[in-house]
């Protein structure tokens, strides 16, 4: 997994996890570098699996060690480094990105429960917002980010970052940070490796009155590829795989579309919006 799969993983599980299961990833250790995971203490229990049947057994700490009881096998001992928690530190999330976009209005607290504005942007298509919600699951998400939004100063284009979901609140653009966001290992630093002047729909020239300006070409490479049995499963596949198929056809064309802008795209026509 890299930095960005792991922080969105965290951030989406909503809870501590055991350092444990991501300490095989060196991206992993990154992050704790860059102080984007932090350690929250030690978990308060664990699922056994040193016998046949496994069960979840409080952890305690006797005579400085660490351990469960299980009833097959007594007392079992643990390191505290099998047992220490961690979760994510979207603080300095969203102050990253905030500095590396050089963010004007920023805000380094939530607006209101889990929905922060990282900041905004100035472009040439308007001002855009940037937010970050954990979670655009369900309707309690929508509902939770509506609500945070209602004493903010809205502006006509945003970019609302998750780590899980695709739901949206128009007229702002929701995108998973793995598909827009990359992890500089020199600086420690998550940064947009997609314009996010892009992802909110402002493009360069912008015309106006034609929001997708590839929709028409997209739809017909998507429903060729699926009438000949080639459409890939994967969402992030099939949409590079396309974006390549759009290259290759229309090579004189001097403007593609990007990489987001196509795996947009390609959820909305799966999801059937
Ligand atoms: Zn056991």
């Amino acid at each position: 997994m890299d930095a960005v799969a792991i922080f969105a993983q965290l951030v989406s599980q909503r809870e501590k996890v055991l350092a444990r299961s991501y300490s095989h990833h060196a991206a992993f250790h990154d992050l704790i570098k860059a102080g984007l995971i932090e350690e929250t203490g030690v978990v308060s229990s664990i699922i056994c699996d040193e016998c046949d049947q496994p069960h979840e057994s409080a952890i305690t700490y006797q005579d400085s060690q660490y351990g469960y009881f299980c009833y097959d096998l007594g007392f079992i001992k643990l390191s505290r480094a099998e047992i220490v928690s961690v979760k994510p530190n979207i603080k300095t999330f969203v102050a990253q990105i905030a500095g590396r976009e050089n963010c004007k209005r920023r805000k380094p607290t939530p607006l209101e429960g889990e929905t922060w504005r990282i900041g905004g942007l100035e472009t040439a298509g308007g001002d855009v917002t940037i937010f970050f919600q954990p979670r655009m699951v369900d309707v309690k998400d929508v509902r939770s980010f509506e609500s945070s939004l209602k004493r903010d100063v809205r502006t006509s284009l945003g970019i609302i970052l998750t780590s899980a979901g695709v739901l949206s609140v128009p007229p702002y653009i929701t995108t998973s940070i793995q598909d827009v966001l990359n992890f500089d290992l020199k600086t420690g630093c998550f940064f947009f490796d997609v314009e996010p002047s892009s992802i909110a729909g402002v493009s360069e020239t912008r015309t106006g009155g034609r929001p997708n300006e590839y929709k028409e070409t997209l739809t017909i490479l998507f429903h060729e590829r699926a009438a000949d049995g080639r459409s890939l499963s994967g969402r992030n596949q099939e949409a590079d795989a396309i974006l390549d198929e759009y290259n290759d056809r229309f090579p004189e064309e001097k403007k593609t579309p990007h990489k987001s802008i196509v795996r947009k795209f390609v959820t909305d026509v799966r999801s059937g919006s």
